[in-house]
């Protein structure tokens, strides 16, 4: 690795990549096996931006999974930008998510928004997930940490690389090793799209660290019509998986509904993702052998 980037990134020693270190894989129990994410498999994550009744959370799990997702998202705490908006379901979402688990497989990733939601939050998800706007609330990411579920950790609005990475050396520091970095676009002078998405970031958090990195096309496209070219961006960038928003009715959800494909639109994206999956492979057999050949 470069040795500026040593200098550059030195407040977040543990998560920078090393020869020494071999690359985090976070390992997932699931009925019928492990679920690793930052090995050899793309993993997708899916579901709906919000869990909002059980008719919708469970055709959406088991729409997702037959179109090959291994773990469903959905948030029970919700952070909105409005204080009147829908909130989340709390305790009721969680039970919701943990019946589309038995009933499906998938593993569930749901947001924690505060640190006296961790002990339930944790006690029904399998990972984590720190929101964008609590990336900097290290009170709540200690909290996260100890409670031993793995990280989903989501790239703050307006933070730099440094201070994401400083976010994730937090969780090491508790002794959590499996934290996930996550890319969900950024805010710049431009306001096309709802944030601008950081592709660059993903191959420059490939290249220094040793966490595993998932894209979400989804927050930041904004506009589901974009959603397949920056999942594709994702992946040829470099990424271990991505996080999308689906929903059985888009125009009819409680948050995000813009920015979520319908059943159709994750098939096809899906679809359209195979070969760009089949090609990161590919790149990394080669890397693999680069590697070896340079030591
Ligand atoms: C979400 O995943 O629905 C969400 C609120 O994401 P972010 O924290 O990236 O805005
Ligand atoms: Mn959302």
């Amino acid at each position: 690795m470069r040795a500026s980037w040593y200098d550059q990134f030195c407040d977040s020693p543990d998560v920078l990549r090393s020869d020494r270190l071999e690359r985090t894989v976070v390992a997932i129990r699931v009925s019928g096996g492990n679920l690793e994410i930052g090995g050899e498999d793309f993993i997708t994550m899916a579901g709906p931006c919000s869990v909002e009744t059980e008719f919708q959370l469970m055709a959406t799990a088991i729409h997702v999974r037959r179109a090959g997702a291994r773990i469903l998202r959905g948030g029970a705490f919700k952070p909105r930008s409005s204080p009147y908006a829908f909130q989340g379901h709390g305790l009721e979402g969680l039970r919701m998510l943990a019946r589309a688990r038995e009933e499906t497989g998938l593993a569930i990733v749901t947001e924690v928004m505060s640190e006296n939601d961790v002990p339930l939050v944790a006690d029904y998800a399998d990972i984590l997930q720190i929101g964008s706007r609590n990336m900097e609330n290290y009170a709540l990411l200690e909290a996260a940490a100890r409670s031993g579920r793995p990280i989903l950790l989501k790239r703050g609005m307006m933070a730099t690389i440094a201070d994401f990475l400083r976010s994730a050396q937090i969780v090491l520091d508790c002794g959590n090793r499996n934290v996930m970095l996550c890319e969900r676009g950024i805010r710049t002078f431009d306001t096309s799209l709802r944030n601008t998405f950081d592709a660059g970031a993903i191959a420059l958090l490939k290249q220094i660290t040793h966490l595993p990195v998932i894209a979400d096309p989804s927050h930041a496209a904004g506009h589901r019509e974009l959603v397949p070219a920056l999942a594709r961006i994702g992946v040829a960038a470099g990424a271990d998986g991505l996080i999308v928003e689906v929903h059985p009715n888009p125009d009819e959800a409680w948050s995000d509904g813009e920015q979520s494909l319908n059943f159709a639109g994750f098939d096809a994206t899906m679809h359209e993702l195979m070969p760009w999956v089949a090609l990161r492979n590919i790149g990394r057999i080669a890397e693999t052998e680069m590697m070896e050949a340079v030591r």
